[in-house]
């Protein structure tokens, strides 16, 4: 048997996972949480809000699948790599927040580092085969590929909540549109894989079946492909390293052509500032990410338009102090700052 502890258990990733729980009579689901929905006859050992550590601590769990959205999911993410216990990552904003804060309690504890990001589920499994050169990430371009910055004035909540080929929270939903979501996964696996950022690459990929590729020296490309569908990277990062069954069916390779484009950078900025955010280190992308959550938020709640996102988050890189977290405290505190750097809207 293997104790799972999941963290955002009534989200779109939390949901699923229970669907894989369930699905596989060795997965014990003994502690689940959320933010502020109500848990209805899940773990014998549930929360709803706070602090997640004391319920942690007694579920002992052999696997903490992270699954909480945005920066509150920074407790169990490092709660997990101190001790040692297997972190199945969907969170990615608490990697890319926290960074060499992260990777330094993740050699303390020594456990397993699963990412369940399909583009870092899919590297992951590529990256096995040798010392990877350089990698790709796809995205999907998200409901607004195509569009030109005039297009983009009006769009409505709505309009930007339309993703084409995945279903998922609002938060990365918008992410996804802004091309956000593909900045904090160039900086979430410059830290999983350790590759230079000019190492890795990002393609527009709209049928969203290539999940991730890696280089080899030799010339060799290995790719992993797959339908747009969570419960496979999710299944694979709770039963790793058996590859379970899955209901998910095989891929049909002549349903649709496999394009690539390179990204519309000037549309979409918010790809380039997390790349310079990034290259920056120290606390920048703590501050590219708390940013963002709170003008997602602005625009969500109708306070901002759609284009105003990205001068927000350019301009509190630009005025932040990025000096590096010496602790979780510390980090606490610079995600608060770039958050309060941020015009109320
Ligand atoms: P979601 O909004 O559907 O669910 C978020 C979950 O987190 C909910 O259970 C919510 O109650 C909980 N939560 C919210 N605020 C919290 C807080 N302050 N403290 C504790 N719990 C809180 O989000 P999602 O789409 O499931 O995404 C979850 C994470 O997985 C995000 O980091 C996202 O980027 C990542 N991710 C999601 C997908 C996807 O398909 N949905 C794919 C890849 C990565
Ligand atoms: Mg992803």
């Amino acid at each position: 048997m293997k104790r799972i502890a999941l963290l955002g258990a009534t989200g779109s990733i939390g949901r699923q996972a229970i669907e894989v729980i369930d699905a596989h009579p060795e997965l014990d689901l003994v502690a689940a949480t959320s933010g502020s929905t109500p848990i209805d006859g899940l773990a014998p050992l549930t929360q709803v809000g706070g602090d997640p550590t004391a319920l942690l601590e007694r579920a002992e769990p052999d696997v903490v699948l992270n699954a909480v959205v945005g920066f509150a999911g920074l407790v169990p993410t490092m709660w997990a790599l101190e001790r040692g216990v297997t972190l199945a990552l969907a969170n990615k904003e608490s990697l890319v927040a926290a960074g060499d804060l992260a990777l330094a309690a993740h050699a303390r504890g020594g456990g397993g580092l699963i990412p369940v990001d399909s583009e870092h589920s899919a590297l992951f499994q590529c990256a096995r085969l040798g010392e990877p050169e350089s990698l790709v990430l796809t995205a999907s371009g998200g409901p607004f590929r195509g569009r030109t910055s005039d297009d983009l004035a009006d769009v409505t909540p709505d309009e930007a909540l339309a993703h084409p080929t995945w279903s998922m929270g609002p938060k990365v939903t918008i992410d996804s549109a802004t091309l956000a979501n593909k900045g904090l996964e160039v900086i979430e696996a410059h830290f999983l894989f350790g590759v230079p950022y000019d190492r890795i690459e990002v393609l527009i990929h709209p049928p969203s079946i290539v999940h991730g590729l890696v280089r080899y020296r030799d010339g060799a490309s290995i790719a992993h492909l797959g339908h747009p569908d969570m419960r496979v990277p999710i299944s694979y990062a709770l039963t790793y390293p058996d590859r379970a069954p899955t209901t998910v069916p095989a891929l049909d390779l002549t349903a649709r052509p496999l394009e690539f484009h390179e990204p519309d950078l000037e549309t979409f900025p918010m790809l380039a500032l997390a790349r310079e955010a990034g290259e920056r280190g120290g606390s920048y992308p703590c501050a590219y990410n708390a940013a963002n959550e709170v003008a997602v938020q602005q625009f969500l709640d109708g306070r901002i338009g759609f284009l105003e996102i990205a001068p927000l988050v350019q301009e509190v890189l630009d005025r932040v102090d990025g000096s590096p977290a010496r602790d979780l405290a510390d980090l606490v505190e610079a995600d608060r700052r770039a958050r309060d750097l941020v015009p109320v809207a």
